[in-house]
């Protein structure tokens, strides 16, 4: 049973497709809808974040991967790339890489070694001071 809000719901999908193909075609990227495939999100290119002279994408559609860590076969739904693209801000270049569990782990990796780079240039800085001490002594 489709209750009415899940009707509301998908006649709004759709009004955003359209308006979405709209801007696009006013924009001038696309020449008409027929180039959006029928299974792809069109993209509001106002809200991702440009990255030089790179392409941005002009839809999303969804994108099988393999991790580049555990090679474990992933897919990048359209809906994850809208987020991403646009509500997180990605860099319109880049693009999945790894799966979910090899990104929390990279992200856990690199927040260590940032922690370690800290510490380290902390105890550089302690170490300076005091050899500038120990200087004015002499
Ligand atoms: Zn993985």
């Amino acid at each position: 049973m489709t209750t009415r809000k899940e009707k509301k719901h998908t006649r709004d999908l759709h009004q955003q497709r359209e308006s979405r193909i709209a801007r696009l075609v006013e924009a001038g990227r696309i020449k008409s809808a027929a180039e959006i495939p029928e299974d792809a999100l069109p993209a509001a290119l106002e809200l991702q974040t440009p990255q030089g002279t790179w392409s941005p994408p002009l839809f999303y559609r969804d994108i099988s991967f393999h991790c580049k860590d555990c090679g474990k076969h992933e897919v990048w739904s359209a809906t994850q790339q809208r987020w991403y693209y646009e509500i997180a801000k990605g860099p319109v270049q880049a693009t999945a890489k790894r799966c979910g569990a090899c990104r929390k782990k990279h992200k856990e990796e690199t927040l260590r070694q940032r922690e370690l780079l800290r510490l380290h240039r902390e105890k550089k800085a302690a170490g300076k001071t005091m050899g500038t001490k120990e200087k004015m002594r002499k």
